[in-house]
C-alpha cells in the first residue's frame, strides 16, 4: 500500500486561532462546540473549559468564547446584556460570509442562505437578514453558503438560482474548504481516509468529494480498526478536516505506513555504562533518564503514540539500599524538573506498577503530572515497582473480587493501563536477550529487537535501526500470510 499525504490537510487558520483563544482563557465558558474536533474538545475540557449549549447558562459577568463558525447578533446582544467578557473566536471568514448576509439584507436584496439550518453558522447567518422573505422570479438576490459546503454542489445551486433570479453576489466558502477539497477531488489514487470528527461538516465533505471510496477515522482506534481495509488499496490518499491535530494526523500516517503505534523499552545497561567510566551506578542512572528524554523526541517525531520503558521492577528492590535510594530520588527529579517539558511536549504521562511501596513523596509527584497531562494523546507509560507476573497476580486478584468469571477480554480490562494497545515492538539494550518480567501479558504477540548498546548510549541511529527491524517483520499472529 502506498500512503500519499494530500496537502493541504489539518488544522485551518480560523480554528488554529479560535484554539489558541480558547488555551489562553483556560476554565472560561465556551458556547456551542468551539471546533468540531473531539480531541481539541478533550483538552478544553481537561484546562477546565465549560462547554454551554445556550448563553443563558454563562454565568452573569463571567468569561465566555465564541465558536470559530459565530453566533448570531442575537447572541451578542444577550451576551452585552449580561456583562459577559467575551472572546471572539469567530473565523475571519465566517464573518466574512456574515457581513455580506448583511450587505445584502441592508440593500433589501432578498437572501438565499445555502447550508445545514441546524448549523451555528448557518443560524448566525440567517440571524444577519433582517427580511426573511422568499425572492420573487427575475428578482435581484444575493447567496450566502455555509463556509465547509462542497464547492461543487453550491457551483451547481447558484447555476439553478441563476436560472429564475438575478443572482447579484455569492459569497461564503472559504479559502481553507475550497483547497483541502481541490486535493482530494484531483487524488487520482484508489481509496481516501479523511481524519475529523464525524459532526465536522467539512470533514464530511471531504468524504463527499473524493472520486473513490472514502472513509473517515476520527481517532487512532478508527485508525486501527480500518487499517487491514485500507491494504486492500494500492495507493492510499490520506487528509484530515480542518479542525483536526496534526499530531493525530502524523500518528495515523504512521500507523498506516507500518511503523509500531506503541513501542516499549527495556532500558538495560545504566550500571554497567557508569563502571566502565569509573562512575557510581547513579551517575549512569542519572544519563540513561537524559537518554530517555532524547528518545522521547525521536518515537513522536516518528509519530509513535505509546511509549512504555521499565525503570524500576518488582525486583530492583533487592538492590542495595543506596542505589534504591538514589533511584527513588531521582524519579522525584526526574518528574518535577521534566513535567514541564511533558507539558510542552503534549505527552501525557502514566505508571504502571504497584505504587502503594512508593515512597509518599514520589507517589504525589506522579499524581501531580498525570493530572496535569491527563488530556494529551502521546502516552509514555513508565513501569514503577512493576513486574509482568505481579501484574497478572494484581488482575487476577481484581477478578477473584468481583467473583465473575473472566475471558482474555475482560481479564484485560483488569491490567494496569488497560486502555493502552499492546506494544508492537519491545527494545532491550544492554546486550541481554531475555523479557525480565516485563509487560508478560501485553506483549504476547510483540517483536522483540535486542541491541548490545547500553541505554545512557542508544542513539537515534539505533531507534531507526530497531524500527527497521521491525517493519520487515511478517506480523501474522498466529495466522497465516
Ligand atoms: S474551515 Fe474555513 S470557515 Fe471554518 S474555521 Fe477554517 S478557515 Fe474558518
Amino acid at each position: 500500500m502506498e500512503i500519499v499525504t494530500l496537502d493541504p490537510h489539518g488544522m485551518c487558520s480560523g480554528v488554529r486561532s479560535a484554539i489558541a483563544k480558547a488555551m489562553s482563557h483556560g476554565g472560561a465558558y465556551c458556547l456551542h462546540q468551539l471546533v468540531h474536533n473531539e480531541i481539541v474538545l478533550g483538552e478544553l475540557l481537561a484546562l477546565g473549559s465549560v462547554f454551554v449549549d445556550d448563553i443563558e447558562k454563562v454565568p452573569d459577568g463571567a468569561t465566555v468564547i465564541f465558536p470559530a463558525h459565530g453566533v448570531t447578533p442575537e447572541v451578542r446582544g444577550r451576551a452585552a446584556a449580561k456583562r459577559l467578557s467575551v472572546v471572539d473566536g469567530t473565523c475571519p471568514f465566517v464573518a466574512r460570509a456574515h457581513r455580506a448576509a448583511r450587505r445584502f439584507s441592508d440593500a433589501g436584496l432578498p437572501v438565499v442562505v445555502l447550508g445545514d439550518p441546524s448549523h451555528t453558522e448557518v443560524q448566525g447567518i440567517l440571524g444577519e437578514i433582517a427580511d426573511r422573505r422568499a425572492p420573487r422570479p427575475g428578482e435581484k438576490i444575493g447567496v450566502v453558503s455555509q463556509t465547509t459546503m462542497n464547492a461543487d454542489e453550491v457551483a451547481a445551486e447558484v447555476a439553478r438560482l441563476r436560472e429564475k433570479f438575478d443572482v447579484a453576489g455569492v459569497a461564503g466558502i472559504c479559502t481553507a474548504t475550497k483547497e483541502r477539497q481541490d486535493a482530494v477531488r484531483e487524488f487520482d489514487g484508489d481509496a481516501i481516509l479523511v481524519l475529523g470528527s464525524r459532526n465536522s461538516a467539512n470533514t464530511r465533505r471531504l468524504c463527499e468529494v473524493a472520486r473513490c471510496p472514502a472513509y473517515i477515522a476520527s481517532n487512532m482506534d478508527d485508525v486501527v480498526k480500518l487499517r487491514e481495509e485500507m491494504e486492500r488499496y494500492g495507493k492510499v490518499g490520506v487528509t484530515s478536516g480542518a479542525s483536526t491535530p496534526e499530531r493525530f494526523f502524523e500518528s495515523a500516517v504512521g500507523c498506516l505506513r507500518r511503523i509500531p503505534q506503541h513501542v516499549a523499552i527495556i532500558m538495560d545497561g545504566n550500571g554497567r555504562w557508569a563502571q566502565s567510566r569509573g562512575r557510581p551506578r547513579g551517575f549512569g542512572h542519572a544519563a540513561g533518564a537524559g537518554t530517555l528524554m532524547r528518545a522521547l523526541g525521536w518515537l513522536g517525531d516518528r509519530g509513535i503514540r505509546y511509549v512504555t520503558v521499565y525503570a524500576f521492577s518488582t525486583e530492583n528492590w533487592k538492590r542495595p539500599e543506596s542505589e534504591v535510594s538514589g533511584l527513588m530520588g531521582l524519579f522525584s527529579t526526574m518528574l518535577k524538573s521534566k513535567a514541564s517539558e511533558l507539558v510542552g511536549n503534549q505527552v501525557r504521562l502514566r505508571v504502571a506498577g504497584r505504587r502503594g511501596d512508593l515512597p509518599r513523596p514520589l507517589r504525589d509527584a506522579i499524581a501531580d503530572v498525570e493530572r496535569r497531562t491527563a488530556s494529551f494523546e502521546r502516552q509514555l507509560i513508565v513501569c514503577l515497582n512493576y513486574g509482568g507476573r505481579a501484574e497478572i497476580v494484581d488482575a487476577a486478584n481484581a477478578a477473584i473480587a468481583r467473583g465473575e468469571p473472566v475471558t482474555e477480554e475482560t481479564f484485560r480490562r483488569l491490567l494496569y493501563v488497560p486502555d493502552v494497545p499492546d506494544p508492537d515492538l519491545v527494545i532491550r539494550t544492554g546486550g541481554e536477550r531475555r523479557t525480565s518480567n516485563f509487560l508478560l501479558w501485553e506483549s504476547a504477540y510483540a517483536e522483540y529487537h535486542f541491541t548490545d548498546t547500553l541505554w545512557p548510549d542508544f542513539s537515534e541511529r539505533d531507534l531507526d535501526e530497531a524500527l527497521g527491524d521491525y517493519s520487515s517483520r511478517d506480523r501474522r499472529k498466529g495466522g497465516l500470510s
